[in-house]
């Protein structure tokens, strides 16, 4: 059987697979969907909308990318999560469904279009990631540091969270991005260590884990978060231990979904996991210390972040009113 992996085009017309380090790889079986898993075709007119934004402003967006199956339902509330530094990752991670390869130049303006498209699909609060972009110096710290001054410029009402790489062996990048003052700063574990060899090759679990710990080192007040997928192969036991881990870094917010293969290509979904162990994990999470935690199949990190920003502040205003 022959799979076409190449799902969407780049957006500059090369004619180039997405994802060439896996293109030779034989197909992995495709376990059928479950009736939980449920992904809504992309019509309304708030979608339209949202996409006709995106598209006047030049930007790429994650919700695109990643082919996310919650895009319907996100961009009729006009939540696009911004993909900035362009549409090539320079890591290979056996999940993903951004393009790998070499990536073109930063592009100077696109601080200002993102703060553009902010301020006209009106965001409360605005997700914003990124590629990476080991090929820089800085791994696009500065280019964050950017984006985030320029929509508290455009749009100062609109709360910032940042979805950012793990700035492997770029010292200083994590301090660029944490003095531009996000709003949240969320970096995703993405797996249990023992399955990063497979999963998420290019990155370390303890890098990735310490990052974390060291934002909320440099400002105590940033809201940190991580989030998490299942269906790889990993055990519960695994998970709690990574909860733990992510409470001793002081993280507040964790995410749990179900892990989606993108193509037969991609690392294989070897369970999908019913709604009710979702409900125990978020329940087990919640008593270990997170202050919100949101696990559920479609969950993704940005999925309904504007609301669990919301619940984010409510909740640590509650415990220091305790305290
Ligand atoms: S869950 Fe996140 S990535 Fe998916 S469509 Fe919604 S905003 Fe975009």
């Amino acid at each position: 059987m022959v799979t076409l992996i190449d799902t969407r085009a780049p957006r500059d017309g090369a004619q180039r697979p997405r994802h060439p380090e896996k293109a030779h790889r034989p197909d992995k079986p495709m376990l059928p969907k479950p009736p939980w898993i449920r992904v809504r075709a992309p019509s309304s007119e708030g979608f339209l909308a949202t996409r006709a934004i995106v598209r006047q402003n030049g930007l790429a967006t994650v919700c695109e990318e990643a082919g996310c199956p919650n895009i319907g339902e996100c961009w009729q509330k006009r939540h696009a999560t911004m993909m900035i530094m362009g549409e090539i990752c320079t890591r290979a991670c056996a999940f993903c469904n951004v393009t790998t390869g070499r990536p073109l130049p930063l592009d100077a303006g696109e601080p200002q279009r993102v703060a553009d498209a902010v301020a006209a699909l009106g965001l409360e609060h605005v997700v914003i990631t990124s590629v990476d972009r080991d090929d820089l110096e800085d791994g696009g710290a500065m280019h964050f540091g950017s984006v985030i001054g320029e929509v508290r410029r455009r749009a100062p009402e609109t709360s910032i969270e940042v979805l950012i790489p793990d700035f492997l062996r770029k010292d200083g990048a994590l301090a660029r991005v944490v003095e531009a003052r996000p709003d949240v700063l969320n970096h995703n574990l993405e797996t249990v260590p023992g399955l990063y060899v497979r999963i998420r090759p290019g990155a370390r679990y303890f890098h990735s884990l310490r990052l974390l710990q060291q934002a909320k080192e440099m400002d105590p007040s940033l809201f940190t978060k991580s989030g998490l997928m299942v269906g790889f192969g990993e055990t519960r036991d695994e998970i709690l231990q990574v909860m733990d881990d992510l409470r001793s870094a002081d993280v507040d917010f964790l995410t749990i979904g179900q892990y989606l293969a993108p193509s037969a290509k991609h690392a294989e979904v070897k369970r999908y996991v019913p709604p009710e162990e979702f409900e125990d994990l978020r329940r087990v999470a919640l008593a270990k210390g997170f202050l919100v935690v949101a696990a559920s199949p479609m969950t993704r990190s940005s999925y309904h972040a504007g609301d669990d920003f919301r619940r984010l502040k409510a909740a640590r205003a509650g415990g220091l009113a305790k305290a």
